[in-house]
């Protein structure tokens, strides 16, 4: 028993929502452990330019911004620590979370803030535009005003894919939006909207074989056709892949109500999820907004209604 820690507050993950979660537990004196998980900072690790974010006048980098929260954190003496949980056991009071290592923790509240991955079509072409910031992105509303009055390609067949497309023929010149079968999984209102559109241009059958570049930046790509294997080149700047995101809830689902596709369901309105002293906040429960404020917004209403949960309990 005595390797068992027990603790007021634990935070898994360390993206927006976490850290503004361990904010907001630490100047409550919830004593908060962190834990960062596989990706120390989320996915904003993973940009270069963050724009939309207030507070950032010039703009930041997504690696930088997260080093600015992790230490903003830290100042109020947030227990930040490296390695990820890898079960829990949310059937009793206090709660139960096991770290890699195999380390126990007990604690009166969690915090999940796993966010969710985006996923990606796997080609080589598409993963080194993704990560060298040149032209591949999992999202138009955080990415698309680079690409202004530009021809744009999005890939994608569903209610989020005709959304983007939507929003980004707004700002580009042309958007190609291919979808791989003969019909788009989209309701019908959102199908509409995209085939009445008359910037977007819909290739149904059409995968993409390649995403062409000079090594830097995108400059176009080549397109297949699935039924004849036809293959097309077409130039563009940017290419948005919006074929849907995997939340980071595995280990959650024996306890917690998710969604069809995974997504954990809170309480509209608060950041309370089935299970008492359970929260959530960012990219885990958030099919919708998906961005760092949003994030940050819903760590924040997890810290605070954590914080009121233990006060209710011991007051
Ligand atoms: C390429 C790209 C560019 C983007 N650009 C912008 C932008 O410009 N502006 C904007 O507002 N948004 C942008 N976004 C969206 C934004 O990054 C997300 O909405 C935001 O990061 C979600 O924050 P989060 O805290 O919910 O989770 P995430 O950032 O997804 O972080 C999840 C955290 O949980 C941790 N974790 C997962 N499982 C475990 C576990 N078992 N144990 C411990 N830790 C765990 C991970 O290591 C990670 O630290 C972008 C996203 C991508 C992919």
């Amino acid at each position: 028993m005595s390797d068992i820690e027990k603790i007021k507050c634990l935070i898994i993950g360390s993206g927006p929502a976490g850290y503004t979660a361990a904010i907001y537990a630490a100047r409550a004196s919830m004593a908060p452990v962190l834990y960062q998980g596989m990706q120390p900072g989320g996915q904003l690790t993973t940009t270069n330019e963050v724009e939309n974010f207030p507070g950032y006048p010039e703009g930041i980098t997504g690696p930088e911004m997260m080093m600015q929260l992790e230490a903003q954190a830290k100042r109020f003496d947030a227990d930040i620590r490296s390695g990820f949980i890898t079960k829990v056991d949310f059937s009793s009071t206090p709660h139960k979370a096991w770290t890699e290592d195999g380390h126990e923790i007990h604690s009166d509240t969690i915090i999940i803030s796993t966010g969710a991955s985006a996923k990606y079509l796997g080609l080589e072409s598409e993963q080194h535009y993704l990560k060298n910031g040149g032209g591949v992105s999992a999202c138009a509303v955080c990415d698309g005003f680079f690409y202004r009055g530009q021809d744009v390609v999005i890939v994608g067949a569903g209610d989020s894919a005709c959304e983007e497309a939507g929003y980004l023929a707004n700002i580009c010149n042309k958007v190609t939006m291919l979808v791989r079968r003969d019909e788009f999984r989209a309701s019908e209102i959102m199908k509409n909207r995209v085939l009445e559109n008359p910037k977007i241009d819909v290739r149904f059958n059409t995968e993409i074989d390649e995403v062409l570049g000079d090594g830097n930046v995108v400059t176009g790509v080549r397109m297949i056709n699935n039924k004849t294997q036809e293959t097309e080149e077409i130039s563009s700047t940017g290419v948005f892949i919006a074929i849907g995101h995997k939340p980071n809830t595995d280990i959650f689902k024996d306890y917690l109500e998710l969604d069809e596709t995974g997504y954990i369901k809170n309480i509209p309105g608060t950041s309370k999820t089935n299970v008492e002293g359970v929260f959530v906040g960012g990219d885990a429960a958030d099919h919708v907004y998906r961005q760092a404020i949003t994030a940050a917004g819903t760590g924040c209403m997890a810290a605070l209604d954590a914080e009121r949960y233990l006060a209710a309990k011991e007051g």
